[in-house]
């Protein structure tokens, strides 16, 4: 399995426009992100998590010739909004490409996309052609992939992260319940989310997200949705070697 991380910067993406920091005016690479989202390459699928608003750029830049499935994590904006860039998938591959959502984002993603769903004749019309599946249980995708839902707090809201064999992704995830972490173990590699140093409503910090992967006990773990607050190399030197810090187009292989 094979999952390459096609953004991993904040909801507002690094550089910010008009800001002149450190982060956003450095010139390492690894200082660029785009908004969250990630590609998983597993028994001849390819999975696609979130529809970040970059979408089409991360496509482009990745050269993602399929789309099997996309596992949303939840319905903001960063996460969704790139959604309707689809259709080139979906006018390609002559099908519905089925969308796995959390119960709390159903209505939401119907709302600003309802026309995108459960419409084959999209498929003619050149929209995006989107088949609507709201899971609560773990299910399984073609060539026998199971895909596990874990629900994760971000804030007032429950969202999920998605486990794929050994492989986990938790975005915008402030708490964990208890029942999640029973489903996390025995991971080879775990992508999470830390937002920046000081604590924030809505996501976890760096102390919170250590904590998460010391509980964990993850084989390696990356961290992802960081803020301006975090410099690449600055960050990286002072973790262990087994906790790295993402970037975009990292490629990360598990058996
Ligand atoms: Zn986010
Ligand atoms: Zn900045
Ligand atoms: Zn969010």
């Amino acid at each position: 399995m094979k999952i390459t991380l096609l953004g991993t910067g904040t909801s507002q993406g690094i550089p910010v426009p008009m800001c002149a920091c450190r982060v956003c005016s450095s010139t390492d690479p690894r200082d660029k992100r785009l908004r969250c989202s990630a590609l998983v390459e597993t028994n001849g699928l390819s999975i696609l998590i979130d529809t970040s608003i970059d979408f089409r750029q991360q496509m482009l830049r990745a050269n993602v010739r399929r789309i099997d499935a996309v596992l949303l994590t939840h319905h903001h904006f960063d996460h969704l909004f790139g959604l309707d860039d689809i259709r080139a998938y979906s006018s390609a591959q002559g099908e519905l490409i089925d969308l796995y959502v959390c119960p709390e984002s159903e209505q939401e993603v119907l709302a600003r996309f309802g026309y995108a769903f459960n419409r084959p004749e999209n498929i003619r019309w050149g929209l995006p052609a989107l088949k609507m599946n709201v899971v609560r249980e773990p299910f399984s995708l073609r060539n026998g992939v199971e895909v596990t839902p874990i629900k994760v707090g971000h804030g007032r809201i429950n969202i999920y992260g998605w486990r794929i064999g050994n492989f986990a992704y938790l975005t915008d995830c402030k708490t964990i319940p208890e029942e999640s972490y029973k489903k996390l173990k025995r991971l080879d590699a775990l992508v999470i989310d830390c937002l920046r140093y000081d604590e924030h409503p809505t996501h976890a910090c760096l102390r919170e997200t250590l904590s998460y992967i010391e509980r964990i006990q993850p084989k390696r773990a990356y961290l992802i949705h960081m803020s301006h607050d975090i410099l690449h190399a600055e960050l990286e030197s002072t973790l262990p070697d087994h906790i790295r810090v993402g970037y975009d187009m990292m490629e990360i292989v598990v058996d």
